[in-house]
């Protein structure tokens, strides 16, 4: 990338001051002040929003293969950025170096695959019912998409959905989290670089104090016409409710609250493999991140002490730009005060701290392990969003289906068995969007992301993932 990560906000092809003055950008493994970043406006929203409005008039007639070209010189310009973008993004979201070149991989990869997807956005020709009639179905974009993402993949969340958006044909404006905007410009001069036309993406920064005023001129302008969101479930009810008065698409991908599971047939290695990675990864900052692990009364001692074996060997905390490390700080003093109080309270409550429990510097908050969990406990009955791995005992697979099921989320679910019936039957009964059966990581770009309950609504990537960004025209020709 040349001449370094921009501050300002992108908007119709050139960098802008924004309205609304700077905010502060943090290193949260250090405290200090990074930068100082374009603060925007509901007006700029306007302006972003009108720009993309006129750009979307001439990006729709581009061809899907014209779309996929620009698609895959962005795949290559993150690709050939990547140090640079996952230096930045260690810098303001606090993961370890490793995995920040990761997601900028990850979010590559949506370039790739919606490239050649746009190119398969088949529409019907179906038998018509009168013989004086011809009936087809076409595809078309649905025209400016609202983007707004979280923090804990400030990347590949926004390559998720700029790439099905550009493939269909809709033109975007971006607003990224604020503790994480740089990655977002960052990303911004990417698509600069790749000669996407102006207007076609923009990338608006706020401050916290601004995200509600910006969020609605986003919800209530009828220029806009699908909004999709990554972040939590009360700002997701929020956005759903201010959509309403202009009917837009909606597309959410909210909070989750993933049950682990260890029936008696696993393999208990591979299951505390899985628990490091579905607990650990990120900090345990994503929302398929294991919340409650239900672990067979018959294993749970031997899970346990391979568990705390696994956490002392493997985990090292610190800077994500120091080697070595896999395990960064909380985001921000809003979400660490929120995972110490809870943890606090579980604690208090009854649960038994096998490592950790306690705050360590700064934003820093040790892996820790709490046996005798009950339901009853904050980190039963909240998302953990953090390092904290609380492990219930259970019985029965009826009995253990039915208490993962006990909530009003339903984004992923894990377990491990190694009774090939059971797997059927307990992937089919958990109310989740995405079930890992052994295997701890699904995330990818061939493969529909999303949840179900109050977890969220549409689903990203795959080749589903184009739904969100069109909508199905009926055509009938009297012939
Ligand atoms: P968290 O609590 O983990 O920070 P949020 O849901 O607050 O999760 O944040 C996810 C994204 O939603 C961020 O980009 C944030 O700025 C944005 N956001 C938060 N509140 C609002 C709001 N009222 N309207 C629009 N966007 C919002």
């Amino acid at each position: 990338m040349s001449q370094g990560i921009p501050t300002k906000a992108y908007i119709s092809g050139s960098w802008s001051a924004g309205g609304g003055g700077t905010f502060p950008v943090y290193d949260p493994a250090t405290g200090a002040e990074i930068a100082q970043v374009a603060d925007c406006t509901p007006e700029d929203v306007a302006t972003a929003v009108d720009a993309a409005s006129e750009a979307f008039k001439t990006w729709r007639l581009t061809s899907p293969k014209e779309r996929a070209a620009v698609l895959l010189r962005i795949r290559d310009g993150l690709n050939s950025s990547k140090d640079a973008i996952a230096t930045i993004l260690t810098r303001e979201n606090g993961k370890p170096k490793g995995e920040a070149a990761g997601e900028v991989g990850f979010a590559g990869s949506f370039f790739e695959w919606f490239a050649e997807e746009g190119r398969r956005q088949y529409g019907e020709t179906v038998p018509s019912p009168a013989a004086s009639k011809r009936m087809v179905t076409v595809r078309q974009p649905v025209g400016v998409a609202a983007l707004i993402t979280p923090w804990n993949f400030p990347i590949g969340m926004i390559g998720r959905k700029v790439a099905a958006a550009l493939a269909a044909g809709c033109t975007c404006v971006i607003k990224p989290a604020e503790d994480t905007p740089l990655t977002a410009l960052a990303f911004a001069k990417v698509c600069e670089e790749a000669g996407v036309p102006a207007g076609v993406v923009s990338v608006l920064p706020c401050s916290r104090s601004r995200v509600q005023a910006v969020g609605a001129a986003l919800c209530d302008s009828p220029k806009v016409q699908v909004l999709s969101f990554t972040g939590s479930t009360a700002v997701g009810k929020w956005l759903y409710q201010r959509c309403g008065s202009t009917i837009k698409k909606i597309s959410l991908e909210l909070g989750g609250d993933a049950p682990f599971i260890v029936f008696p047939s696993a393999d208990v290695g591979r299951a505390v493999e899985g628990a490091m990675a579905a607990k650990f990864r990120n900090t345990g900052q994503t929302c398929v991140s294991a919340n409650r692990m239900f672990v067979h009364e018959s294993v749970h001692d031997e899970f346990v002490k391979q568990l705390a074996e696994a956490v002392d060997k493997q985990l090292k905390s610190g800077h994500g730009l120091e080697n070595g490390v896999n395990q960064g700080p909380i985001i921000n003093q809003r979400q660490f005060d929120r995972l110490v109080k809870m943890t606090e309270e579980s604690i208090a409550a009854g649960a038994k701290v096998v490592r950790g429990g306690k705050p360590g510097g700064g934003l820093f908050y040790p892996p820790t392990l709490l046996t005798g969990v009950t339901l009853n406990m904050p980190v039963a009955k909240e998302e953990i969003f953090g390092p904290v791995a609380a492990i219930l005992k259970f019985r029965e697979e009826e009995e253990v289906v039915q208490l993962a099921n006990a909530t009003n989320m339903g984004l992923a679910g894990y377990f491990y068995t190694g009774d090939v019936s059971q797997a059927w039957r307990v992937a089919e009964a958990l109310e989740v969007g995405m079930v890992g059966v052994n295997e701890p990581m699904v995330s990818t770009c061939e493969l529909p992301f999303g949840g179900v309950k109050q977890s969220g609504l549409g689903k990203e990537g795959s080749l589903h993932g184009l739904d969100e960004y069109t909508h199905l025209k009926y055509i009938c020709f009297g012939i």
